[in-house]
């Protein structure tokens, strides 16, 4: 997975603007909700909850102002007071929301950036457990006035309150974690690199949902299942909470259009709530999937640069420079293409490390592996054979562009200032081999062309260093 970016800007606006904008959320998100209930009765969708708790963990500057709360509840009241319900209506489930808001925000700002944004195998059961208090806490705080309020049984009372923002908690809250920063812009940039395959998993999943209509009964909400994991391993772990949260809201709708038995009124409550309940926990299973899948492939890709790539510089390390030059090699052989080969070794490396350290030694290593680097095109390939001394490949280049690059390779490194941690300066010099061949033939192995390289290299040492030879017949010196 992309290295994602979850950190915020340094340069954020006001926190008044960021009030202003929850405050303004939280009252859509209640209207949709007031709208969504039966008359006189708890609503059947309240995502205003799980939307704020999401909006503070995103902007937690906005959560340590206690006028941010004061505003939130405000709001919540506003929103209920304007729609026709009682004072006390108003005012005693607000408290009970913003509670559970305040509670899932104590537990889950506690956690490290990384656990709480999918980067840890623990993620999903800390998040869990977050929504699971803030859950608990809005029904401990709402159950008793609500079952005044709605003439319910107490037990139903809880039940509703705990179900209902659960639900809404669990599908919601990994949405607003998972989101990077310009997710939209990474997630087009996804779609138009890959190809049909990658829309294979979500055609899968339309088929078991149409597969679930049509036969139904009460194992159709699991037919999804084996599609929605294969949808958290293709697409990763936001696109994951996206869809769980489609698919259930779309689940849980079309129960509701379908029949009354699973509309959210008072004489099918338990159904109902049972219902959303197992489509919450169910949306947990591929988010696990999901997140354990995208960790192990961050861990992969690690592993494999660690593999392939020197730790000092960076470069390709030596064996993977073989790989990668003798596929390369096979494939401008068919191509009827030319390559060159640079063996390129810093003069009197030795002296740089006994004069003024051997970490001092490191940091020319490094600089020079940057320096090469961006001496030469994408498609070059460089790597450490050892010590001082890399091998560059330089693929579909003639005999007189590969003595220029030698050239301005030298040139570059006799011209680059190296600091010294004591105002001091140093200068280097490199000494190059290089052995070119207009027409690959089968003997041209990447061991024959580092070998001849390297007989080159040996003669541009003897010549007095700081140099270019090309291997020839005479091995001639190269006009510099
Ligand atoms: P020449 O001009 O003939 O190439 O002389 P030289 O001193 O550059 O070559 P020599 O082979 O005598 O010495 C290479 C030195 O490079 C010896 C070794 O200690 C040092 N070296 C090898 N690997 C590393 C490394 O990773 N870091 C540092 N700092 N030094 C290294
Ligand atoms: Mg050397
Ligand atoms: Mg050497």
């Amino acid at each position: 997975m992309q290295t994602t970016n979850f950190s915020i800007s340094s340069n954020e606006p006001p926190l008044w603007h960021g009030q202003l904008a929850l405050a303004a959320c939280i009252f859509a998100a209640c209207l949709a909700g007031i709208f969504s209930r039966p008359v006189g009765f708890l609503a059947s969708f309240w995502p205003a909850n799980a939307i704020m708790l999401g909006l503070l963990l995103r902007h937690p500057a906005w959560a340590r102002s206690a006028s941010t709360w004061a505003l939130a509840l405000l709001t919540y009241i506003s929103a209920d007071l304007l729609t026709g319900a009682s004072v006390f209506v108003a005012v005693i489930l607000n408290i009970a929301n913003v509670a559970g808001v305040w509670v899932g925000w104590l537990f889950l700002h506690r956690q490290s950036s990384e656990v709480l944004h999918f980067q840890r195998q623990r993620s999903v059961l800390v998040v869990f457990t977050g929504c699971l208090l803030a859950s608990l806490s809005c029904m401990a705080v709402g159950a008793w006035p609500g079952s005044i309020a709605f003439n319910l049984p107490l037990w139903r009372s809880f039940f509703l309150w705990f179900s209902s923002e659960f639900y809404n908690y669990i599908l919601l809250i990994p949405v607003f974690l998972a989101s990077p920063k310009g997710w939209l812009w990474q997630w087009k940039c996804s779609i138009t690199q890959r190809s049909l395959a990658n829309v294979l998993p979500l055609l899968a999943l339309l088929v078991s949902e149409a597969m679930s209509l049509l036969i139904g009964g009460p194992g159709a909400i699991a037919f999804i299942m084996p599609a929605m994991v294969w949808c958290a391993i293709a697409y990763g772990v936001f696109p994951t909470t996206v869809l769980s949260l489609l698919v259930c809201s779309w689940k849980a709708a079309s129960l509701f259009l379908a029949s009354d038995a699973f509309g959210f009124a008072p004489s099918n409550l338990m159904e109902s709530t049972s219902y959303r309940t197992g489509l919450a926990l169910l949306s947990l299973a591929p988010l696990a999937v999901a997140c354990a899948y995208s960790l192990r492939t961050q861990a992969l890709r690690k592993l494999n640069h660690a593999v392939n790539h020197d730790f000092l510089t960076g470069v390709l390390a030596r064996r993977a420079l073989m790989e990668r030059g003798q596929k390369l090699l096979t494939r401008l052989e068919e191509e009827g293409q030319q390559v060159a080969m640079l063996m390129v070794d810093i003069d009197h490396f030795k002296a740089v490390n006994d004069r003024y350290s051997h970490s001092q030694g490191d940091v020319v290593l490094q600089e020079f592996a940057v320096l090469a680097r961006d001496a030469l095109r994408p498609e070059d390939l460089i790597g450490r054979m050892g010590g001082e001394e890399f091998a560059i490949m330089l693929p579909r280049t003639t005999h007189d562009q590969a003595l220029l690059v030698g050239q301005r390779l030298c040139e570059r490194l006799r011209e680059h200032v190296f600091p010294l941690p004591n105002q001091d300066q140093m200068r280097i010099t490199l000494s190059v081999g290089m052995h070119s061949v207009s027409c690959i033939g089968p003997q041209d192995s990447m061991e024959h062309l580092l070998s001849k390289a390297d007989e080159a290299l040996y003669v541009a040492k003897n010549s007095g260093r700081d140099q270019v030879r090309q291997y020839g017949p005479a091995l001639a010196p190269s006009a510099i």
